[in-house]
């Protein structure tokens, strides 16, 4: 997949799992090059955060690998693996529940650096002041503890903690899912500021297929542990090609409209634990035949750099 466009630097992951009880991400393949931003969309239980967690490290596939820079990190002596491991960030999606009530933000954000050696003791202040600054918020609110700060002041937090162990690359997991309409905007824009001024490489990873638009260069349509689609953003907003990302950008009005919180497409989600025989979207999709019960459709190339999982593409 993507063989096109490999670079040095690129990051590649190659994910696969055997046949397993539950297989959150099944046989996936994904590039990301550097300075991309990949925006990760699909509904809960689909095997994105699962997915972004590996990319950060946080869990290992078992199976497949994980490859930086080119390099498997599960091969790399440990002091290297960490500092690695170091430059891909992950920020989350309740910020309060993953800062620690007690820490100052000082302390919070001044840590990691501290801990890897990246600052001196008397540097602290100074240089948590600088991440706070660059997170935009204010230096003098370093002294404060979480519960002082509203939602989106709490995400900026967590924001300057990453950034202050200066990594290459964030994973977003519906990093702007909990705030509000109008503190989402501003949190999305510091996160494309942050991309133009540190080159920073994005995986964002979201329910919601408008909230990527903006942000992402490529989007990955993942459903039930799989990719069923991924392709230049432009190219999936005008040229979707699986009836799952077709669907999904027509429930892109009623999430806005924020009445129903995810309203969602015909039929219910199947179980992860017990997916759908061949096409795992056949139950739901209105196009579905009688090859779509039995056989699993690959992800072929429909246009340049657009990959798209379903049979109706064999037909002619
Ligand atoms: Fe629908 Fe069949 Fe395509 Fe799956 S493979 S999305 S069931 S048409
Ligand atoms: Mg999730």
């Amino acid at each position: 997949v993507n063989e096109g466009i490999l670079d040095p630097w690129l990051q590649k992951l190659r994910l696969t799992r055997p046949a397993a009880l539950t297989r959150a991400v099944d046989d996936v393949s994904l590039d990301i090059a550097k300075g991309e931003v990949v925006g990760l969309v699909g509904e809960s239980g689909c095997g994105k955060s699962t997915l972004g967690r590996m990319v950060a490290g946080i869990m290992e596939p078992t199976a497949g690998q994980v490859l930086v820079n080119g390099q498997d990190l599960k091969t790399l002596p440990r002091h290297e693996a960490e500092a690695a491991r170091l430059k891909i960030q992950m920020i989350f999606q309740d910020p309060y529940a993953s800062l620690n009530p007690r820490m100052r933000v000082r302390d919070i954000v001044g840590e990691s650096p501290r801990l890897h050696n990246m600052i001196s003791a008397q540097d602290v202040d100074q240089y948590v002041s600088e991440q706070l600054e660059r997170a935009g918020l204010s230096a003098s609110l370093r002294n404060r503890f979480p519960h002082q700060f509203s939602g989106g002041q709490r995400q900026r937090i967590g924001i300057a903690r990453a950034l202050a162990v200066a990594p290459d690359m964030l994973v977003c997991d519906e990093a702007v899912a909990a705030l509000d309409v109008s503190i989402q905007a501003q949190i999305l824009n510091l996160f494309m500021q942050l991309r133009a001024q540190l080159g920073l490489t994005y995986l964002f990873i979201s329910h919601d297929l408008g909230v990527v638009e903006h942000l992402s260069d490529r989007v990955v349509i993942m459903y039930l542990g799989r990719i069923v689609e991924q392709a230049p953003v432009s190219d999936i907003f005008s040229k979707p090609n699986h009836p799952y990302t077709q669907a999904l950008l027509a429930e892109i009005p009623k999430m806005r409209d924020r009445k129903k919180v995810f309203s969602m497409i015909k039929g219910e989600i199947p179980s992860p634990l017990n997916p759908p025989t061949g096409c795992h979207f056949h139950p739901r999709c209105p196009h579905a035949m009688p090859r779509c019960r039995t056989e699993v459709p690959l992800l072929k190339t429909v246009a340049g750099g657009h990959l798209s999982a379903c049979h109706l593409n064999d037909q002619t």
